[in-house]
């Protein structure tokens, strides 16, 4: 998955841009860029170190913005994971300019930014979701979105709301999103996915009665139960990058049921 890396990453280092360092430019409309900083970079900001390499929030004049997904296409795993985390901490850092409590601006601190009026902190967002992947007699029900960017196959999907267990979130969503009751829900793993700001908690829950599937108005388009060995294979070129790639992975190689 796009966080099994072996490099060390730091939040926020203290560090000025050197030639091997990178800059993520980030619009109002979250269109992104990642490019080489160069001298011409300007307004930069350090937000992760990957290894050697950091990643700044900045601008490159010439650089054209495109779309966050372009972001799971970069060749390398750590130069992807960085972009990853500098996205979640740029989109967080441009929405949190001025204190929630009495609007002065905020300043940077280590590892959150600070009030210098009232001393508030306030730290990174993390959203926490749920994957759920259901299965019935050995198949997986396997959907497409209706109507985001991401065209590949997906599973149930949804945040968690406040006083909710994760293994509640699914509960919910699995009845709003496809009408069905699951059983049982079995934790499988967790991934950070800067693309959403998100903390990312899959499971796999059984349904008793396949029938009741009636997808909701406008979250999914399609849903199919398919075998093992009708799975689609991952999305991206580099393998599965995402949980919901390496949980339709795990389930065609029969290692979760
Ligand atoms: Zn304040």
């Amino acid at each position: 998955m796009i966080q099994d890396i072996s490099d060390l990453v730091t939040l926020f280092p203290d560090a000025s841009p050197t030639p091997g360092d990178c800059v993520l430019s980030l619009n109002r409309e979250e269109k992104v860029a990642l490019a080489p900083w160069t001298q011409v970079s300007t307004a930069t900001i350090p937000l992760v170190r990957v290894g050697e390499r950091t990643f700044f929030l900045g601008a490159t004049p010439g650089v054209e913005l495109g779309t966050t997904q372009q972001l799971r296409a970069l060749p390398e795993p750590g130069l992807r994971f960085g972009a990853f985390c500098a996205l979640h901490l740029a989109k967080w850092l441009l929405t949190h300019r001025h204190c929630g409590r009495c609007a002065a601006p905020l300043a940077r601190a280590k590892g959150c930014l600070k009030c210098p009026e009232c001393g508030l902190e306030t730290y990174p967002t993390i959203a926490p979701a749920v994957i759920l992947g259901l299965t019935h007699r050995g198949r997986l029900l396997v959907t497409r979105y209706a109507d985001r960017p991401y065209k590949g196959p997906a599973l149930v999907a949804g945040y968690c709301e406040v006083g909710e267990t994760a293994e509640e979130t699914c509960r919910r969503e699995a009845l709003e999103e496809t009408n069905l009751k699951v059983t049982d829900v079995r934790y499988f793993a967790s991934q950070p996915w800067g693309l959403s700001g998100s903390l990312l908690l899959g499971f796999f829950g059984e349904v008793e009665d396949p029938a009741a599937l009636r997808l909701a108005d406008g979250e999914l388009s399609v849903a199919e139960w398919l075998a093992p060995n009708e799975l689609p294979p991952p999305p991206d070129a580099a393998g599965a990058l995402s949980l919901t790639a390496a949980m339709i992975e795990a389930f065609a190689k029969g290692s979760v049921r």
